[in-house]
């Protein structure tokens, strides 16, 4: 990175809060912003890292997001509760949710929470890795806004859709996978439209339907499933776990509710927590980790193999000692969010709209 400042994570988590309390979130809602962007920063996630900032802001300036309400939590069963983030963005009722889903999955085995009317533009694997770093096996699943094709279409359907897998270690972080279920994040052809890079094939197609390299056209055009029909598939469970499950938006739905464009739809987010010991006579849970770590020593004693979270926890390793390079126009940015400005970032994303040109107030 050419024209970079570097950042402890220290440092990332208050430029990343200091911003946020500039535009007006609220004192919690700041901080839980500022936690997931600044692991997203740590484990080299940038798309979801300070880039993000600009997305929460547009939410909050449209008026679509809120920025201090609090996430009301409520039981629906012994084993489901549910978090109403009340159209604030997702990490604080994320957060509001996490331990007592935790509780719950221990005492009956499995637990579900159900996060409603949350704005999300953040990455799931810190809602499933929380879970598992306490021995228990998570799944998170959202849907977003429209933009990709079902497999043979051409118009944009589901969104990006992500779903995320952990699985507890006992001598290791846990195995954790965060995949949107498109071809790629859109944050990744966002990132290659402001750095002028051509779209690997297979990635999108352009509003009359053809296969295109040229991130602007992809985001005018449509998304591509992973895989053809198996991750159209999976997009397809992932919009009914996440919306008519939960009694929330499906992606179409949450395109219509954003009226402002914003880029930041507002929807549900299902998280399902299964604790190991609950699900064999017994409960030996170690015994169950320690056979999963047979799958996974023959897994990484193939040459080329590696275990998804892999790359993310050696990241970590490195950035909690070395910190992060963040480009210096974006250093600019976050500072003039955190003095309460607004600003437009070159080549940034908002909604169906890139604006291109030098920061303003
Ligand atoms: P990637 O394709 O970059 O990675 C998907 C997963 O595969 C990661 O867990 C990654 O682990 C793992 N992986 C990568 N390479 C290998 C390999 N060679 N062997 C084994 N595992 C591997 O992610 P996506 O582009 O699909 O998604 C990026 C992020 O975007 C996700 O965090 C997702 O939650 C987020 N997102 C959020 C949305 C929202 O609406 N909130 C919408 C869509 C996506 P590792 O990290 O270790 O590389």
């Amino acid at each position: 990175m050419t024209d970079a400042v570097r950042m402890s994570l220290e440092e990332v988590h208050a430029a990343a809060k200091a911003a946020m309390l500039g535009q007006g979130f609220a004192e919690n809602h700041a901080s839980a912003i500022a936690n997931t962007v600044t692991a997203a920063e740590r484990d080299e996630c940038r798309h979801h890292g300070l880039f993000r900032l600009p997305f929460y802001v547009n939410g909050l300036r449209s008026g679509q997001a809120s920025p201090d309400i609090e996430p009301v939590l409520t039981e629906l069963s012994p084993s489901v509760i549910k978090v109403d983030a009340g159209y604030a963005f997702s990490p604080l009722a994320l957060e509001t949710g996490d331990a007592p889903l935790a509780e719950r999955a221990k005492e009956f085995g499995i637990a579900a929470l159900a996060v409603t009317n949350a704005l999300n533009v953040a990455a799931l694997w810190p809602e499933v890795e929380r879970l598992a770093v306490r021995g228990l096996v998570g799944f998170a699943f959202v849907s977003s806004s429209p933009y990709v094709a079902p497999a043979g279409g051409m118009k944009p359907l589901f969104g990006t859709n992500p779903m995320a897998f952990a699985w507890p270690r006992l001598d290791n972080p846990p195995m954790v996978f965060d995949q949107a279920s498109s071809a790629s994040a859109r944050g990744e052809i966002q990132l290659r439209l402001r750095d002028g890079e051509a779209l690997p094939d297979g990635w999108a197609i352009d509003n009359e339907g053809r296969p295109t390299n040229d991130p602007q056209q992809a985001l005018l055009g449509a998304q591509l499933p992973f895989g053809g029909f198996k991750g159209s598939n999976i997009a397809l469970m992932v919009e009914l776990l996440a919306g008519p499950l939960l009694g929330d938006k499906i992606s179409f739905e949450q395109a219509a509710h954003d009226k402002a464009n914003t880029g930041a739809p507002c929807g549900g987010e299902l998280v399902i927590a299964i604790d190991p010991a609950k699900f064999v006579a017994g409960g030996d849970r170690a015994a169950q980790l320690r056979h999963a770590e047979t799958l996974f020593s023959r897994l990484l004693a193939q040459d080329g193999a590696r275990l998804p979270s892999g790359r993310r926890y050696e990241a970590r390793r490195r950035t909690t000692a070395e910190g992060v390079m963040v480009p210096r126009s974006l250093v600019a940015s976050i500072e003039a969010y955190a003095a309460g400005r607004q600003v437009t970032e070159r080549a940034t994303y908002e909604g169906d709209h890139i604006t291109a040109g030098a920061a303003s107030a």
